[in-house]
């Protein structure tokens, strides 16, 4: 479901929803940005969405930023890649991206900075923490996260601005909140030993009203903005 009219109503819902969940925090709106997750859906969902005002959208797969890069390519956007990386997918990251939120790894940064220094260009980038359990999320195991953090010192085509997690999948707030707290206190810590990091990504369509009472600076919302995917 992609249609214009539904899309902005989608839209407004979900921009009303983070005021709210800001304002039910005591914070300010204005410092909570929404990213809107258009993986999966076309080109013409993400023109409808440019419509809007919008334009830095969020993909997890690196052919679908190429596929809708080429088809939209009269379009100023920007590409978040918000997806497991894999490393010889950095050339067209270097060369399309805007962002990389999904950063685990030092085999990814040497990667990236290699092509981006062919490029000539940089990134933001946010270092993705596993926070859940699961074994089928990825992320940097949090321990290591500052060793890695004064590793990509190393990289200056990534300009490292934050971190970004994905919650449990629980039924329980408490467990989904858990894990925004711990990528809330990570931030708090690796700040005191002299990292910068004033960004937060976490939050999604189902959880992203935790994530904001959690400290989150952005959401990254798919369905909720899109509608429902067809499972891949
Ligand atoms: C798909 C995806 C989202 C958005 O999920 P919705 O539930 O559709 O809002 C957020 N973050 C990541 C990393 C994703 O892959």
């Amino acid at each position: 479901m992609t249609d214009a009219t539904q899309l902005a109503a989608n839209w407004a819902v979900v921009r009303r929803r983070v005021d709210e969940a800001c304002r039910a925090a005591g914070r300010d709106p204005s410092e909570v940005a929404i990213l809107p997750v258009s993986k999966t859906f076309g080109p013409e969902a993400v023109r409808a969405a440019i419509a809007l005002g919008l334009r830095r959208f969020g993909e997890n797969k690196v052919q679908e930023i190429r596929d809708k890069a080429a088809a939209l390519a009269d379009e100023a956007i920007e590409w978040v890649v918000i997806g497991h990386l894999q490393t010889n997918k950095a050339k067209d990251v270097a060369r399309l991206a805007s962002e990389v939120q999904s950063l685990d790894r030092l085999e990814l940064a040497e990667a990236l900075d290699r092509r981006l220094q062919i490029e000539g260009r940089s990134l933001d980038v946010l270092v993705q923490v596993k926070t859940a359990q699961e074994e089928t999320k990825s992320g940097l195991p949090a321990d290591e996260l500052p060793t890695f953090l004064t590793q990509l010192r190393d990289y200056p085509t990534l300009r490292v601005r934050g971190l970004m997690t994905l919650a449990t999948l629980s039924e329980d707030p408490g467990e989904v909140r858990a894990c925004f707290r711990q990528l809330r206190e990570l931030q708090d810590r690796c700040t005191a030993e002299g990292h910068e990091l004033p960004r937060l990504s976490m939050g999604m369509s189902s959880d992203f009203p935790l994530a904001i009472a959690e400290g989150a600076t952005e959401v990254r919302v798919g369905t909720a903005i899109f509608g429902s995917r067809l499972k891949a």
